[in-house]
């Protein structure tokens, strides 16, 4: 069973908003770029009074608007498209210049939305360049636009948002993966919640069928009540085997921010127990395709499947050790950190840029990718937490929470999480029956 919120709560006006969402996201028409047609100037019907009949001129019809519109694909240049809609080389550069005032051209990708005006000041005259119009993003657009005077100048338009709360609730029944998204919480909320809670979880063992999340999060509509970007996790819970874990979000007054127990104990750990993207963990059950190991005996590591290419972070703060081939780890990072801990990533597909030894990292980085190099049977991560130089059980590792807010700050949290409590209280439920199937899942590729 899936419960799915979604209430209005606050309102506010974003002037710049990170954008997280999915190309498939912006692949909606945009309004097209309001072209007023200048009055034509056609010749007025002179009557002339000495003749009672009409004498009828040749009527000259101003030249209209051209207008193109491209969609942006792989390997398009602005200067290309331009030039592709006629628009003459030294205009589009000049146009091109103007908007870097705005924006980064070599930023255009894929699936973004060009507009092209063209108009002649006169019949029989070249069309000159207009107005160019780019939908950046679905909240963002930026056009350069011919001033009276001829210069190009250039401008940003943000759309005005509003941020709401939503609340997703799910059980997990096949995988969190499956679960997050029949709940409707956007891949990236869900990557985000797995990040806080991937201190204390082992996303590739803990998460069995029966045990449940329930968030509660922003999202930014757009005035026609689109959702256009994500905000931020306010208050997340997993309950796993019956336990349950409920974090909520503080902002210190230095800015940083962190998600807290209802003690106020951060949910950070020097090292965390998944240093993977959660959400791309192949199911531990119901898909077989090589064994998931836990730290035993014989296996000193924990298994992580994942599709090949799934970016490793790095478990805490250190300095590379070493970055290489070794036997039949395959390529292998050992990350050294304080308190005599160090971390060792095998099997790997590559390194992350500027990974070698003798680097500080910081945690959560992306040091390297999920491959299946050296002797392994199918893409993981074979991942070690060791002490001194003996690999120990992740399990039986107890490390001190990060923070623990005090005295004044810790007042602070307390009224905040109330009113966050409140907030989520208010949410209306809406029950939806959503039937996991069952299906061995993956996490997105
Ligand atoms: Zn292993």
């Amino acid at each position: 069973m899936l419960i799915v919120t979604f209430g209005a709560v606050v309102t506010a006006t974003l002037a710049t908003v990170l954008w997280l969402g999915t190309p498939s996201s912006y692949s909606k028409h945009p309004p097209v770029a309001s072209v007023n047609p200048e009055p034509a100037e056609i010749a007025q019907e002179t009557v002339a009074s000495e003749s009672p009949a009409i004498i009828e001129e040749p009527v000259v019809t101003a030249p209209q608007p051209i207008v193109a519109e491209r969609t942006v694909r792989s390997g398009d240049t602005l200067m290309a498209l331009l030039v592709k809609t006629g628009v003459a080389r030294t205009e589009a550069h000049d146009a091109i210049t103007a908007l870097t005032k705005v924006y980064d051209p070599r930023d255009i990708r894929p699936g973004l939305q060009l507009t092209v005006t063209r108009h002649a000041p006169a019949a029989e005259a070249v069309p000159l360049l207009q107005h160019l119009d780019l939908l950046v993003d679905p909240i963002r657009r930026v056009s350069v636009r011919r001033d009276n005077a001829g210069t190009f100048k250039a401008e940003a338009i943000d759309k005005p948002l509003t941020t709401r709360a939503s609340r997703a609730a799910g059980e997990i029944q096949s995988s969190l993966y499956v679960a997050g998204t029949r709940a409707g919480l956007p891949a990236n909320t869900l990557a985000r919640m797995i990040r806080i809670f991937s201190y204390d979880v082992d996303f590739q063992r803990d998460v069995q069928p029966g045990d449940s999340f329930d968030i509660m999060f922003e999202r930014m509509h757009d005035d026609a009540g689109t959702p256009v970007a994500e905000g931020e996790i306010l208050i997340a819970e997993m309950v796993l085997s019956g336990k349950k874990i409920r974090m909520y979000r503080h902002e210190a007054d230095d800015g940083t921010v962190d998600y807290f127990d209802a003690k106020g104990r951060s949910s950070r750990k020097a090292l965390t127990l998944t240093p993977i993207d959660g959400a791309r963990i192949s199911s531990g059950y119901g898909r077989r395709k090589h064994p998931i190991l836990g730290y035993t005996k014989m296996h000193r590591g924990t298994d992580f499947a994942a599709p090949s290419g799934t970016p490793v972070y790095a478990a805490g703060n250190g300095t590379i050790e070493k970055a290489g081939r070794n036997g039949s780890y395959g390529r292998y990072i050992r990350i050294r950190h304080s308190g005599n801990y160090k971390t060792a990533y095998a099997h790997l597909r590559g390194y992350a840029k500027g990974i070698k030894s003798g680097r500080r990292v910081s945690q959560g980085q992306v040091i390297g990718y999920v491959g299946t190099s050296g002797r392994s049977t199918g893409p993981h991560l074979h991942y070690e937490i060791l002490r001194g130089n003996k690999q120990i059980n992740p399990k039986k590792l107890n490390l001190p929470s990060g923070r623990t807010l005090m005295g004044k700050e810790l007042a602070q949290f307390n009224a905040m999480r109330n009113t966050l409590e409140d907030r989520y209280a208010t949410l209306p439920t809406t029950t939806q029956m959503a039937k996991d199937d069952l299906q061995p899942a993956s996490g997105p590729r």
